[in-house]
Parts: structure tokens; C-alpha cells; sequence
């Protein structure tokens, strides 16, 4: 009952109930770590007062019992505080032994029940109470009793003192001013007891709670020094990014110059060089919109504009625009879809990054012979446009990574392919801001495929013929910036 009562003015002081077993287990602790000191206390004193008692009193016992009953509860508590210790010392000081439950409650009470006994010894040589109230206050200091524990043992102990009080043959206004002094010290104790309780209390909470920031904090470093890594190692592959096209659009154009001064060498390998600078040059252009984006997106400043239109027809366009570089690479291409026509709230412009994005992925990592499905499809009441590839595949642990920003499979600078890590956490930002969802399955050595998940709702504004005719006309430009880091 006691732990019930207990338990409930925990949950009402806000602990939780695994709070409130690791308070209790605490305050445990404390108390026989507190007692055990308390015990080799009364040792040595109770030793001493023997003696004193042995060598100065001795001689007042036949006189006055009392010294008598002094000299034996001196031995009592020596007795008992050894064999309290002893029983420590049985139970090899497990904290977690269930039979430390009570252990502190059984000495806190000897000591404020032998309090009382001294008090009224006290009474019986000198007309002073003082040891039961030094007993009472100094337990009060010591040990840490939850407030309904202290006003049982000290409710109990002034009634057995009041009891105790009311046989001796003394004057009733003695008593009566004995009775109030013991109330008064009583409640001065119960009173300490609580506040010593609730100090330990907020102590505890205050630890709880810095330790809890202290795991943040840890854990934050961690994110913090990982994210770190990946800036360095995005820095490191981004310089490199760099660098190899300005390369070869410097070493392209000292080639031009050479075939133009010199008019040796082969006046029609001006038209490579000049396909590859304008490779290149995209490949820049791709990789300084990604940075842009990728900024925006970081202060939030990033916007779509959702229109209604037919995601079908888009997806196809964008698809069929495509094939004729795809066929290029001896990679075979497929639409496919459920419906004819599929009107919803989406911005044309994103999804033809995202589509470029993942068929330029698709195109990077699939061998000739090789083969891309896009397919569109609902499920479970979305719009699902699913981008299929017979590539080499990625591994499991990194199917949910490849979506953070600066991941790669390869990461190694002299991998065979190129790119920055950036593209597919901007498709997975951009699918987002259309609130649908990315995910990829994928097989090593199989091939991946992306799925992209989006609501099928629409808006109030529609997408106009002439919207889409814009679109279709500067798509081959988009094409060439989106596909510039595949080579051959
Ligand atoms: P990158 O510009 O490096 O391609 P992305 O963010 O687009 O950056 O892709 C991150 C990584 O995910 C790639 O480096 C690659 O390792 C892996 N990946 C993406 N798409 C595919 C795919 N279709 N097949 C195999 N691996 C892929």
C-alpha cells in the first residue's frame, strides 16, 4: 500500500514510472551508503559512551536506574549497528537485492525509536529531552525519507514519546511543555526531512535532464562531424567536377588554336572539339544550377508552381525526347502507361527535371544492351511514374542514402562515372514539394528502379497549350545540360 501511495504522489510530482523506479533506486542507494555511515557513527560513539559510562557514571547507577538503562542501550545500539553493518556485508552491497528495499526504513526507525528511549532516559537523569530531538532532527539531515515514510516514523515515535511521556510521575505542566517542545521539533524535523527529500528530487531531475542534453549534444557532434566528412569529401569531388571540364574545354580550345594557326592537322576534328566544349560547358552549367538549387532549397526560398495538367502526356514527351540519345548508347527505351490521360496539380518544369534526372542516372549506370522502362500507373489511390533500369544496381545499405545530399555508390575520384551527389536528393526535394514520396528497389547487378508516389489532387489554375509548347521547345538544351556528365 505504502508503494502505492507512493508510486501515485510520484506520477502526480511529473516522474515518469521508469523515472520513478531509477529516483527510487537512487535515493536507495544514498540511504544505505548514508546509514552504513550512520552505524560506524554509533559505533564509535556508543563505544565512547560506554567507557565514559563505565569509568564515570558508574557509581551514580544504584542511585538512579537510569544510568543503568543508558549503559545497556549504549551496548543495544552498539550490538545492533554491528550487526546492521554485518548484514551489509551479507548482502555484499548489491543495491538491486530486493532485501535492501526496507533496510534503511528498519535503521531510520531504530535510530529515531532509540532517539526516543534516550529522550525519556534523558528526562528520567537531567529533566532534558534533548537526545530524541537531536535524533529526530539529525535523521531528518541525513537520510532521504519521502515525505509520507517521514510522517510515519516520526508520527509514530511522538506518539511512543507522548505515551512515554505520560507515565513518568511528573508535574502535568512539565509534560505538557515536553509534549510541545517534541511537536515542535517534530515538525522542524519533518519539515527538513522534506525539503532535504525534494532538494534531492530537483537534483535528480536537473541531472536527468543534463544528461539527456548531454546525449543530444553527443549525438548532434556525431550528425555534425559526419556531415562534416561529406562536405569535405563533396569539396574534394566537386573541385574535381570542376576541373575536368574547364579541362578539356581549355585543351579543346588550345587544339582549335593549334589547327587554326598551324592549318596541319585536320581542319574537321574543329567540329569534336567543339562538341566537346559545348559538353562541357553544360556539364558547368548542370553543376552550378544544382549549387544554385541546392542553396535555395537550404533557405527555403525554393518554389514550385503547381498547374493542372496531364502528367501521361508530359512524362511521355519528356520520355520520347529522350530515346533517340538513349537508342545512341545501344540502350533500349519503353513507355508504358495505364491510362490515356491522368490530369493532376503538378509544375511541368520540376517534373522534367526529375524525370531527366533519374533517365540520366538510369543512362549512367546501365551497359549498352542494356534497358530502361518508364512506366506510369496507379496505386493505392497516386499517381505512380516508375523509372526502371537493367543497370549495375545498388546495394542495400545504400538504397536509403543515395537520397542524402553529396552520396555516391563510388565515390572514388577515378570512378568510371561521373557526377556530384547532388541529383537525387534535389528529385527527392522537388517530389516532395509536390507532396509525394520517392523510393527505389533495386538488385545488384539487375538493375533499379525509382518510383515516384504523387497525390492525385488538382488545383484551381490550368496549364495553357502555349505553357507546353514553351516547354517542348528549350527541352533539347535541358536535355543536353541534364545528360552532359554521361560519357561515352
Ligand atoms: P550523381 O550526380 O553522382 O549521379 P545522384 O544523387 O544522382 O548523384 O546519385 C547518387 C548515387 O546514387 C550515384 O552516384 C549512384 O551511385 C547511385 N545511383 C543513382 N541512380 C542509380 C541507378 N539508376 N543505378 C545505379 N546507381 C544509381
Amino acid at each position: 500500500m505504502l508503494r502505492s501511495i507512493k508510486q501515485l504522489y510520484y506520477n502526480n510530482s511529473g516522474f515518469t514510472d521508469e523515472e520513478y523506479h531509477e529516483f527510487e533506486e537512487t535515493r536507495k542507494k544514498l540511504n544505505i551508503q548514508r546509514c552504513v555511515i550512520i552505524c560506524e557513527f554509533l559505533i564509535i560513539l556508543n563505544i565512547v559512551l560506554v567507557l565514559f559510562d563505565r569509568f564515570y557514571y558508574f557509581s551514580f547507577r544504584k542511585a538512579n536506574p537510569a544510568y543503568t538503562y543508558l549503559f545497556y542501550s549504549h551496548i543495544t545500539v552498539m550490538v545492533l549497528a554491528v550487526l546492521w553493518l554485518l548484514i551489509m556485508y551479507l548482502i555484499n552491497c548489491n543495491i538491486k537485492n530486493p532485501k535492501y528495499t526496507f533496510m534503511y526504513l528498519l535503521l531510520a526507525s531504530i535510530v529515531v525509536y532509540w532517539g526516543v528511549f534516550m529522550g525519556l532516559n534523558g528526562l528520567n537523569i537531567s529533566g532534558q529531552i534533548t537526545a530524541y530531538i537531536i535524533c529526530a532532527l539529525s535523521l531528518s539531515l541525513v537520510v532521504y525519507l519521502c515525505p509520507i515514510e517521514g510522517l510515519i516514523l516520526y508520527s509514530t515515535s511522538l506518539m511512543i514519546f507522548i505515551i512515554g511521556l505520560c507515565l513518568f510521575p511528573i508535574e502535568k505542566k512539565i509534560i505538557y511543555s515536553h509534549i510541545i517542545n517534541a511537536i515542535i521539533a517534530i515538525l522542524c524535523s519533518y519539515i527538513a526531512s522534506c525539503i532535504n527529500y525534494s532538494a534531492l528530487k530537483s537534483d535528480f531531475i536537473s541531472k536527468k535532464i543534463i544528461l539527456e542534453k548531454q546525449k543530444e549534444l553527443e549525438a548532434n557532434n556525431v550528425k555534425l562531424r559526419e556531415y562534416e566528412k561529406l562536405r569535405t569529401d563533396f569539396f574534394a569531388n566537386i573541385s574535381h567536377e570542376l576541373r575536368t571540364p574547364l579541362n578539356i574545354i581549355y585543351s579543346s580550345q588550345q587544339m582549335m588554336e593549334n589547327i587554326l594557326l598551324e592549318k596541319k592537322q585536320n581542319v574537321g576534328n574543329i567540329n569534336n572539339y567543339l562538341k566537346m566544349m559545348k559538353q562541357n560547358s553544360f556539364r558547368l552549367i548542370k553543376l552550378v544550377n544544382n549549387l544554385i538549387d541546392m542553396t535555395k532549397i537550404d533557405a527555403t526560398i525554393y518554389e514550385i508552381k503547381p498547374l493542372n495538367c496531364d502528367i501521361v502526356s508530359l512524362v511521355e514527351n519528356i520520355t520520347m525526347s529522350t530515346a533517340e540519345y538513349i537508342e545512341s548508347k545501344g540502350i533500349s527505351l519503353t513507355f508504358d502507361t495505364e491510362f490515356e490521360e491522368k490530369v493532376i496539380s503538378c509544375d511541368p518544369e520540376k517534373i522534367e527535371r526529375i524525370i531527366l534526372n533519374l533517365l540520366s542516372n538510369s543512362i549512367k549506370f546501365t551497359h549498352a544492351d542494356g534497358s530502361i522502362f518508364v512506366n506510369i500507373y496507379m496505386r493505392d489511390g497516386k499517381v505512380n511514374i516508375s523509372v526502371k533500369d537493367t543497370g549495375i544496381g545498388i546495394p542495400d545499405e545504400m538504397k536509403e542514402l543515395i537520397f542524402d545530399r553529396f552520396i555516391q555508390v563510388d565515390k572514388s575520384i577515378n570512378r568510371n562515372r561521373e557526377g556530384s551527389g547532388i541529383g537525387l536528393s534535389l528529385v527527392k526535394s522537388l517530389v516532395e514539394m509536390h507532396n509525394g514520396s520517392i523510393s527505389v528497389n533495386s538488385v545488384i547487378g539487375q538493375g533499379s528502379e525509382f518510383i515516384i508516389s504523387l497525390p492525385d489532387v488538382q488545383t484551381d489554375k490550368n496549364c495553357g497549350e502555349n505553357y507546353f509548347k514553351c516547354l517542348e521547345d528549350q527541352r533539347v538544351e535541358r536535355i543536353n545540360i541534364e545528360f552532359s556528365d554521361i560519357y561515352e
